[in-house]
């Protein structure tokens, strides 16, 4: 069993784009810091990015992009000094009914098949209540970046890098 972190992506690893998708390659913005601090945080932990993008089930984002977006990400990692990320994807419609949509926990199920999850030991990163509670489904700490919301997350921090330093002392 491993501790792990989740990180929801959009608006946590990149720049949430309005109301839409990353659709296009110049869309794909990094917020300050993100790859250092996943990177110290793949030394510590598992990290697993869950990302809903319905956007593949609507034809509007090619998932060729989607792969390879997370290919270069987990490159650049991995040349700061960090290990390999893990990502899950959830491609279908909001009214598909399927078990991997947050707030649904199936994208952190899929991680737990494949490496058995120490979720008392785990974190969740989102900005979104869906993100929190599809941590709160599974007992992780959940850490809210933006404002505390309806979900009612753990804590709340401003971003990436402070839910770093977050970690860092609870799991200390
Ligand atoms: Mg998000
Ligand atoms: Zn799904």
């Amino acid at each position: 069993m491993r501790a792990t972190v989740f990180l929801d992506r959009d608006g946590v690893i990149n720049r949430r784009v309005g109301p839409g998708y990353v659709n296009v390659r110049d869309d794909f913005v990094l917020l300050p810091g993100v790859i250092q601090d996943m990177a110290w945080m793949s030394q510590r932990f598992r990290v697993v990015i869950v990302t809903n993008q319905q956007g593949i089930a609507l034809g509007l984002t090619d998932p060729q992009l989607v792969r390879d977006l997370h290919a270069e990400l987990a490159d650049r990692v991995k040349r700061a000094g960090g290990h390999e990320l893990e990502f899950f994807v959830c491609p279908h419609h909001r009214d598909s009914g399927c078990s991997c949509r947050k707030p649904r926990a199936g994208l952190l199920e899929q991680a737990d098949q494949i490496e058995p999850v120490d979720w008392q030991s785990s974190f969740l990163v989102g900005d979104s209540d869906r993100d929190i509670e599809a941590g709160k489904r599974k007992g992780v700490t959940t850490i809210k970046i933006g404002p505390t919301g309806e979900a009612d997350p753990d804590y709340t921090v401003a971003s990436l890098q402070e839910a770093r330093s977050l970690i860092e002392r609870l799991s200390s």
